[in-house]
């Protein structure tokens, strides 16, 4: 049985992240949010685009103030008036200035503006009552937060809304973006039926699907439902291989344990699939499988998820999503996130694997605070995993976390 980081290290080589040539597509700007850049950009514009006052005020010659004080106001004669949006006309002459608004254009000739709270009006006259600090006070320059044609965002980074607003200022409507990774999901189990059937004596719902659903959609990624398939080798097989022709990414869950119809591994070697994974040393979850296929249009990688929906959830979180992430052409950022946080009852573990507590992090007076989901912490118990937004971590070797004490902290759920 592998060890975690063993089991990180493998899966994480393992992924190639999509291709910059073949696995790209052009999407407009209200398309591009959540995507990944798959280019770097550059704009053809400066930004500022000009140069613009940044306060309300009036534009002058800096050198027809610089002296001046509440004693010794410097008086000059109002020859424009400059809204945002508006060309200047004039160039300003020694004596005189233009009104200015925040965002407008600077005439020519005046190098500084005066903000209004230091000026009074006096008909078309205004006194400058106050010296600028230097030349160009509150004055932004042309281009001197970005220079037309370097590099604005590079390649990998996910786009955000502060991204948006970015790529929209200078006027990047296009964006050569990753496609979104695929993501197959099957269930297996002569047990399972839809949330929408009802039970016959023995059936098991299958959650499984509708949880890993959920969980693809919120990893940027496109997912496949294929549905259940029976405990039977040929549908197995048949669900298999139409998986791998059509993911990046397969997630099959149950049928991986030891039992009588646990067939997955056997499928997958058989249809030229690497086993490179058969268990990990982690409470839930020990029964993950990972498999590659590089007989394929492209490579495939593959999860036997645990059929425990308990398990099959801390098995995504834990080492899927950060896979699926990578994966998507993220360049950084698509590791686990792990926050210490202080344990607000005490943590229990057989100490033997790496034992992951559900629950929920939060934040108390300043400081991040971990409370286990209450009711029993079993593998069995579905229910109290509502609200999980934390796996508190009680590593190998460690069977106690007591109350107050400090406990690294998976982020899952984003
Ligand atoms: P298995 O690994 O196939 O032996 O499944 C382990 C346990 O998880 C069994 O109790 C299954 O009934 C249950 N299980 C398997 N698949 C699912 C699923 N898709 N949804 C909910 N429970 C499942
Ligand atoms: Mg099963």
């Amino acid at each position: 049985m592998l060890s975690v980081s063993d089991a990180q290290a493998i899966i994480f080589n393992k992924v190639q992240p999509l291709n910059t040539q073949q696995d790209t597509e052009l999407v407009d700007l209200l398309s591009a949010g959540d995507r990944i850049l798959a280019s770097l950009v550059t704009s053809q514009l400066d930004f500022p685009y000009w140069d613009n006052s940044a306060m309300d005020g009036y534009a002058v010659r800096y050198e027809d103030v610089q002296h001046c004080s509440e004693e010794k106001p410097a008086v000059l004669k109002i020859v424009e008036e400059i809204p945002a949006g508006v060309q200047p006309q004039l160039t300003i002459q020694s004596g005189q200035a233009a009104r200015i608004l925040t965002g407008a254009v600077m005439p020519a000739g005046a190098d500084t503006v005066v903000m209004q709270e230091r000026t009074r009006k006096e008909g078309n006259r205004i006194i400058i009552l106050a010296a600028p600090k230097q030349q160009e006070e509150f004055v932004r320059k042309q281009g001197i937060y970005y220079q037309a044609g370097t590099q604005l965002l590079p390649a990998g980074i996910l786009l955000k809304a502060s991204e948006i607003a970015v790529l929209a200022a200078v006027q990047c409507t296009q964006l050569n973006v990753f496609r979104r990774p695929r993501v197959a999901i099957l269930s297996t189990g002569d047990e399972l039926v839809t949330p929408d059937k009802p039970l016959q004596p023995g059936q098991i719902v299958d959650s499984n699907q509708y949880a890993l659903f959920t969980l693809v959609q919120q990893s940027a990624a496109e997912p496949l439902m294929l549905g259940i398939v029976k405990d039977e080798p040929e549908a197995l097989k048949q669900a298999i291989a139409d998986a791998i022709t059509h993911a990046d990414v397969v997630l099959s869950s149950g049928g991986v344990s030891v039992g009588d119809y646990d067939y997955v591994e056997q499928i997958i070697e058989s249809l030229g699939g690497e086993i490179h994974i058969r268990a990990v040393a982690t409470k839930p979850g020990k029964p993950l499988t990972v498999a590659t296929f590089e007989n394929n249009v492209r490579p495939v990688l593959y999860f036997g998820l645990p059929g425990n929906p308990v398990a099959a959830l801390v098995t995504f979180w834990r080492f899927v999503q950060p896979a699926i992430k990578k994966l998507s052409g993220l360049a950084q950022g698509w590791e686990p996130l792990y926050i210490k946080a202080l344990a607000r009852q005490e943590l229990c573990s057989g100490g033997k694997r790496e034992t992951y507590v559900w629950g929920q992090l939060g934040i108390k007076n300043g400081v991040y605070e971990f409370q286990p989901a209450g009711g029993l912490q079993n593998s069995g118990n579905l229910i109290n995993l509502a609200q999980t937004n934390g796996l508190a971590i009680l590593p190998v070797g460690t069977t106690l976390i007591a109350a107050g004490e400090e406990v690294q902290v998976l982020q899952v759920g984003s």
